[in-house]
């Protein structure tokens, strides 16, 4: 068969070319960029691998146990540092995580110097530096594939990383049960199986890093285009667009949609007196209020300055009154602590309609504007519902 073919030279060379252009790839990639420790842990974990290898390759030439036993050591530090570098990455690193994590890494590496040292039968050295490889891998795999915000990417590395984590535990039983020379450099079909599943994770886990890392900053970068800075909360241009999805779906299942607008009273007033910086404590302080007053597919978003806005979906006249009122009690009746207790009122102007084709969003504000500059002129601190003129064509003109 011409996997029996396979031969150990060729495998050295290729491990040792694959992490070595790894590193390169990586370097290039995070040239100029202010290198996150993730990526510079791994960085080191390929410098160890390919280092690793380099020393395993040697072995023929330097028969000595000292290169056996450093060999080994630094292909188990170099994985784990890999592992370590995508649980960092993944924020699984957590201290306690660190401190077993590392705990179970040194005594590893002690009880292979030990087998090594006292001269131990090759086959148990085997199954001994097998079952380490696996081992560490079990815990940053396990985390990999059950974290509950997994992309398919994640899931796709996760299994990958656990074949070699398999066959691992395949040839722990093969060194200890059969006759076959397990040494790296003599052929056999664990052998021949060892390398090629070395080589699919060496891929993995380079181009897998690399692409979880862009995964990692795009979901951030995408996070910090979407949300305002202050309050955390959808922005002016997210909530609009995702508002067309919320009503696009509410005109598919002919359901109510209710729209608030929301602002604070007299804030011009919290600025003049408590200042800027307590300004802006007050409009984290409402932002966090009203969001646990939302449902998890209720749209909240910071229009501007101090107004903001709310899009209920599924929500008809009635309701949108109920919660207009519940949030504006809320504000009432809480205060925000800085040094001083500080308590403000919010006005809101609301509507509900059924939604149809042309229902957009310039227009549900538009309506509520009105609705809440007639709250304001009442005296604040109050909610109003917008007027609503039939939507013909010949009207909608106008509320533009
Ligand atoms: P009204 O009850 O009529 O709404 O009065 P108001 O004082 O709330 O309204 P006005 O529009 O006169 O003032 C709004 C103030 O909000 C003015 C502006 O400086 C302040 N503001 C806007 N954005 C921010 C911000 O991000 N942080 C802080 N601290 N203040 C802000
Ligand atoms: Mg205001
Ligand atoms: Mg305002």
């Amino acid at each position: 068969m011409i996997l029996s073919n396979i031969d150990m030279a060729t495998i050295l060379i290729v491990l040792v070319l694959g992490h070595l252009l790894t590193g390169v790839f990586i370097v290039a990639y995070t040239w100029k960029q202010n290198r996150s420790k993730s990526v510079n842990i791994f960085l080191i974990s390929k410098l160890l691998q390919l280092t690793a290898w380099i020393m395993i390759g040697l072995r023929g030439v330097i028969p000595n146990m000292v290169l056996v036993a450093a060999g080994n050591s630094v292909l188990f530090t170099g994985t784990a540092m890999e592992l370590t570098a995508l649980m960092i990455l993944k924020n699984f690193y957590t201290e306690k995580v660190k401190r077993y994590y590392n705990f179970m890494f040194v005594f590893f590496i002690i009880i292979f110097v030990f087998v090594t040292a006292y001269g131990f039968p090759e086959n148990i050295r085997i199954a001994v530096s097998s079952l380490i490889s696996g081992i560490l891998m079990v815990f940053p795999v396990y985390k990999l594939f059950a974290d509950d915000k997994a992309s398919g990417l994640q899931k796709v590395i996760s299994v990958f990383y656990s074949l070699i984590m398999i066959f691992s535990l395949f040839r722990v039983i093969a060194a200890l049960t059969t006759e076959l020379d397990m040494n790296l450099a003599s052929k056999n079909i664990y052998n021949t199986w060892l390398f090629l599943i070395i080589y699919i994770v060496m891929l993995t886990g380079s181009t897998g890093f690399i692409l979880l890392d862009k995964e990692k900053q795009d979901v951030e970068l995408l996070k910090a285009a979407s949300l305002d800075g202050l309050t955390n909360i959808l922005n002016r241009k997210t909530f609009i667009l995702r508002s067309k999805e919320v009503i696009s779906l509410c005109v598919r299942k002919q359901e109510n949609i209710s729209f608030l607008l929301i602002d604070i009273d007299d804030f011009k007033k919290v600025n003049d007196e408590y200042g800027h910086f307590i300004g802006d404590v007050v409009l984290q302080n409402f932002a966090n209020i009203i969001k646990k007053q939302l449902r998890d597919y209720d749209l909240f978003g910071r229009y501007g300055g101090e107004e903001f806005a709310i899009l209920l979906p599924g929500t008809d006249g009635k309701n949108a009154e109920e919660v207009a009122e519940r949030l504006r009690s809320t504000i009432e009746n809480s205060h925000v602590y800085t040094d001083i207790k500080i308590k403000y009122t919010i006005s809101i102007g609301f509507l509900s309609i059924l939604p149809d084709e042309g229902t957009d969003i310039d227009m549900l504000y538009k309506l509520c504007d009105k609705a809440l500059y007639l709250a304001k002129s009442q005296g604040k601190n109050c909610s109003r519902r917008a007027e609503i003129p039939s939507f013909r064509e010949d009207n909608t003109e106008e509320l533009k």
